[in-house]
């Protein structure tokens, strides 16, 4: 019998979603508004705790292009990014036609270095043009040395956007990725830690901001009986009935964080008596990753093996796995912009590997990707 496919991470149903979806069915709200946006929003904030005030949202792009306006970023403006993430998190500076510089990751948590980040405003205040935001990423669901980007943000006045598109669920000394920044942003796309098919999130810090998003991401009409319009407005809202998903997933998103943790623990199991391969783990107890993606380094020194072929054993048995995110500096859309840093992410891309970790793989399954994996470094 053919293998079925493992995939690097599926969509994973509670068991609800249908019923909230049933619900907008039959009270015909099939519209970018409704009972279940209001519900799923409500849950997002219950979930997120105090300070948070959340926009459902079409994708976690829009939730990032809306940070940006709301933080009045325009042509020529200067975002800095983190260099490590995926495009989404910079493609929107350049929808604003504002310019990115990138910042290297720093070790612990492969996300942004607070010195070089600290290091690169300096530099642009002493020429007189003060960065307008920064753009921060908790990468496969580690938090970012969030206190340090905090502090940085906060001496120098700019404002701080938390891409946790891949950190629902994770946290820092207790306090829940998304809202540490004065803009959060999730996503719910079909491969993350809960999902909508399709959608994302804006974590605003209160509700004029909330309102002001939801004013931009539907088509941002005055009011007036009539449609007027005095500012540029976007078609950015979520659906009412993918929606529906959202809520039947909340239902299971600290079970689904539990099953990706434990996925992370079963790789360090694995791993744990081979020489030069390391998995992605949280630098102290101050961390709690969602480990949304398991991922690890290999030392080609150590091993006789290196990441694409050990991709590639995996793919011949039905396995995917995926190279790390290659770094914005080196993408060739954002190669001319400005970057700070030294070789960190650029070695994270050569010498890393994405494993499995959907919170739906089932025994049978592990025991066929550590078949494969010990074949592979053998
Ligand atoms: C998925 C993702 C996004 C974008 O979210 P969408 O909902 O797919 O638009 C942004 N940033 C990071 C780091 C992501 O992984």
């Amino acid at each position: 019998m053919q293998n079925k496919k493992i995939w690097l991470s599926s969509p994973h149903m509670g068991g609800n979603e249908q019923k909230y979806i049933k619900e907008a069915f039959d009270a015909n709200w099939i519209a970018p508004l409704g009972s279940n946006v209001n519900g799923f929003e409500k849950d997002l904030e219950k979930y997120l705790g105090e300070n948070s005030k959340v926009a459902a949202l079409s994708s976690g792009t829009a939730a990032i292009h809306l940070a940006l306006i709301l933080s009045n970023v325009q042509r020529d403006d200067e975002v800095i990014c983190q260099s490590m993430t995926f495009s989404a998190s910079a493609n929107p500076i350049l929808y604003q036609g504002a310019k990115p510089i990138f910042i290297d990751s720093e070790k612990d948590t492969w996300n942004m270095c607070p010195i070089h980040l600290e290091k690169m405003i300096e530099e642009k205040i002493a020429k007189g043009k003060k960065p307008k935001a920064i753009i921060v990423v908790h990468l496969y669901g580690m938090p970012a040395k969030i206190d340090e980007i905090v502090a940085v943000s906060k001496r120098y006045n700019i404002i701080l956007i938390e891409d946790a598109a891949e950190a629902l669920g994770s946290s820092y000394k207790g306090q829940k990725c998304g809202t540490f920044g004065d803009f959060g942003i999730l996503s719910f796309n079909g491969n993350k830690i809960i999902t909508t098919s399709g959608g994302g999130a804006l974590v605003c810090r209160n509700q004029k901001d909330k309102e002001k998003a939801i004013f931009y991401a539907t088509q941002s009409r005055d009011d007036a009986p009539h449609y007027q319009h005095s500012e540029i407005g976007y078609n950015y809202r979520m659906s009412n009935v993918v929606a529906g998903i959202g809520r039947g997933q909340m239902e299971v998103l600290d079970d689904h964080v539990k099953l990706r943790r434990d996925n992370n623990k079963f790789y360090q199991e694995i791993f744990k008596n081979i020489d030069g391969v390391e998995v992605f783990v949280e630098p102290s107890s101050d961390f709690y990753s969602n480990h949304w993606l398991s991922c690890i380094k290999i030392d080609s020194n150590l091993t006789n093996i290196n990441p694409e072929k050990l991709r590639i054993t995996l793919s011949d048995e039905d396995i995917e796995a995926r190279p790390l995110w290659k770094p914005m500096h080196l993408q060739p859309i954002f190669k001319k912009y400005e970057y700070a840093g030294s070789k960190i992410s650029k070695t994270l891309f050569l010498t890393g590997l994405c494993l499995p970790s959907g919170s739906n793989l089932l025994i049978e399954e592990k025991n066929r990707i550590k078949k494969a994996i010990l074949k592979g470094i053998k």
